[in-house]
């Protein structure tokens, strides 16, 4: 909380001490109600205050069972659940699977949901909760369960109690936070074995049946449950449990949405829906049923906020048509990410100046089998035909649109190609993915670049074509060859492309940045793709909130890497682009500006903001920045000098 403001609870002290001169407004029994202060740990900043909506089906819908034993080798008859003639353990398995699958896709979905509305980092966390439910140690627990006799339900809940219980025995905080992971992603699967879908909207409902925006009050949310939540309808957030690095309190504060965590079951149990609640987001502090005064003075804080994030907003969106541009006129090109049709429009009314990575992965990341030739055609000009020029630029200018071929495996597995993953990779990040993948499956590859050069053909883009995970120059010409072959095949088959399709490479392993002179005689373009390359430099997994320091852009390592690509590039003439997340940071995108970077990609909603902090400085005023930050020695002095120079608000 700033230093100027009053705080709640001061507020409450002075009110207490002139506690005869009290408001006319309380009504004369609010005395000895609940009037209460609470203190909590400040999760998400910002003043709330509003009706409570008590939210108790949190992380508890997962029904509360009798243990059953362990299977009983002798006689498992007599561990079931319940005695039931028609109990088919064949059949149970099978339903488990589907309702395992089904959860799981339902969590690729809303991770790809929340990785273009609120940030990768944020995705991360559904990208988890799927993993959990992959990996086979809740299944297999949950069949030998079924084999002793439990139906699916009573299985799959036992089994995910028995990984929570173990993850909160272990003595690191962040894995115990686990607990609550596995328990949110096994409730999707459990909520398909009892009622055929996945997803329950009971929480959404209620706080649409308020009518009215509300402060959220739980024992503890799911990440599910927050990911849902939007600042016009939740005012804020009160928990019992939770700590600042909950996923709840990171999605909160990427929403924007004031949090405090760790208020105690005392406290919240007295609650009831509708009752008053101010809470401080900042400081931890609650007031339940606090002094009208109180009230009026955090609901004038509240608002100033509010209308201060408006204006802000207002400001910002202006900037969608503006050309990326640096102050003295050096163009730098804001692009958008996406994953779909949807993302595709969101990018031209975001007034994206081209597509900076189609994460075409994305596309059949819910499908059984692969898409055939035509089908992915179809889809490829959909998203094509959404992505117009936006305007002013509709009719001027031509934007590219950068396709990615399939960056399959690791965090991104796709069903459609499960055989031909090995199943037992030990390590997927360093597995068959990306280019690797399309490489050992030459039909998939071909099959896409046909499907690829069709639509250019149709929809008459400007297209480039760029592939994932690029560590050897053979890979690349691997992939040419191939692009080659499949041009020539539609040739002959009378579809001919207007221009050539640039074929250009993404730079994300260290193999490739060591190699990047080299790759950059060949390869048309430089996509740095920021995420995995800061997670193969820092041998750090970008899935693990516990080495979120480590796993950080602005490590030396790491810009020194970036530096060295922008330099290959220029000795040869070659636009580098960056597609990873730290392109849609404003003081982060000024830096890469500043290391000779000519194109940055983002999730749509960050354009405006990004093209906003571009047009501040000069291209001469970022390299010098840029050149002290990369003789800096430590993550702590680059951070600090990247703050020096282009203030947090830029
Ligand atoms: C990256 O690694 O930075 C990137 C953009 O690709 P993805 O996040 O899809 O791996
Ligand atoms: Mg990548």
């Amino acid at each position: 909380m700033s230093g100027k403001k009053e705080s709640v609870c001061t507020m409450n002290v002075q009110r207490d001490e002139r506690a005869t001169k009290r408001d006319a407004t309380v009504t004369p029994g609010d005395d000895h109600i609940n009037r209460r202060q609470g203190q909590g740990i400040g999760a998400s900043p910002g003043v709330a205050v509003g009706p409570v909506l008590l939210y108790r089906q949190a992380g508890g819908a997962l029904p509360s069972i009798q243990p059953i034993q362990r299977p009983a080798h002798t006689d498992p008859a007599a561990n079931r659940h319940t005695p039931n003639t028609g109990f088919d353990p064949a059949n149970e398995r099978a339903r488990l699977r589907k309702a395992l699958a089904a959860a799981v896709n339902d969590l690729r979905a809303l991770e790809a949901q929340v990785r273009t509305e609120i940030g990768a980092q944020e995705a991360g966390i559904f990208a988890s909760q799927a993993l959990m439910l992959e990996d086979p140690t809740i299944e297999e627990r949950a069949n030998e369960l079924i084999e002793a006799g439990a139906d699916a339900s009573v299985a799959l809940t036992q089994a995910t109690e028995e990984q929570a219980e173990l993850l909160l025995t272990l003595p690191d905080p962040l894995w115990q936070a686990r607990a609550a992971d596995v328990r949110d992603a096994a409730e999707r699967a459990f909520r398909w074995l009892a009622t055929g879908a996945t997803q329950s909207q009971s929480l959404a409902e209620r706080i649409a049946a308020m009518g009215a925006p509300v402060i959220v009050v739980a024992d503890d949310l799911t990440p599910s449950d927050t990911a849902h939540m939007r600042p016009d309808t939740v005012l804020g957030i009160a928990l019992a449990q939770g700590s600042t690095t909950a996923h709840a309190a990171i999605l909160a504060r990427a929403l924007g949405i004031p949090a405090v965590m760790g208020l105690g079951d005392a406290f919240i149990s007295r609650l009831a829906d509708g009752d008053t609640l101010i809470i401080d987001g900042a400081t931890g502090e609650v007031i339940a049923h606090p002094f009208a005064e109180q009230v009026v003075a955090a609901t004038a804080e509240m608002q100033t906020r509010q209308a201060q994030r408006t204006q802000q907003g207002r400001q910002t969106r202006a900037w969608r048509w503006a050309p990326g541009r640096m102050r003295d006129g050096v163009a730098v090109r804001v692009m958008a990410n996406i994953g779909g049709v949807a993302d595709a429009r969101a990018a031209a009314e975001a007034g994206a100046e081209g597509i900076g990575l189609l994460r075409t992965e994305f596309l059949f990341s819910g499908l059984a089998t692969l898409p055939t030739e035509n089908e992915q055609t179809e889809m490829y000009c959909d998203i094509l035909d959404a992505f117009r020029a936006p305007e002013p630029f509709a009719g001027r200018v031509r934007h590219p649109v950068i396709i990615r071929t399939l960056d399959a495996g690791a965090d991104k597995p796709l069903p459609a190609l499960a055989s031909l993953f090995a199943q037992t990779e030990a390590n997927p990040a360093l597995g068959v993915r990306g280019i690797r993948l399309s490489l050992a499956a030459p039909d998939v590859l071909a099959t896409q670049l046909r499907a690829i050069v069709r639509a250019v053909a149709r929809t008459g883009v400007q297209a480039r074509i760029m592939a994932p995970m690029i560590a050897t120059l053979e890979e690349l010409r691997a992939i040419r060859q191939a692009l080659r072959t499949a041009r020539d095949d539609l040739a002959r088959q009378g579809i001919r492309l207007a221009q050539a399709i640039p074929l250009g490479i993404m730079i994300e392993t260290p193999a490739a940045v060591f190699a990047c002179d080299d790759l950059a005689r060949e390869a048309a373009f430089f996509s740095i793709g920021a995420n995995d390359l800061t997670q193969y430099v820092m041998a750090a997994d970008r899935l693990n909130a516990q080495l979120a320091a480590l796993c950080d852009p602005l490590q030396p390592a790491v810009l020194r890497a970036i530096a060295m690509i922008t330099s290959a590039g220029q000795r040869v003439g070659r636009p580098v682009g960056v597609c990873g997340e730290m392109a849609g940071d404003p003081q982060l995108a000024l830096l890469l500006a500043g290391l000779g970077v000519h194109e940055v990609s983002m999730t749509p909603q960050r354009i405006p903001a990004v093209k906003e902090a571009l047009a501040r400085y000069t291209l001469a005023e970022a390299q010098a920045t840029a050149q002290r930050i990369l003789a800096a020695p430590t993550f702590t002095e680059a951070l600090a000098l990247l703050n020096m120079a282009f203030p947090n608000n830029t």
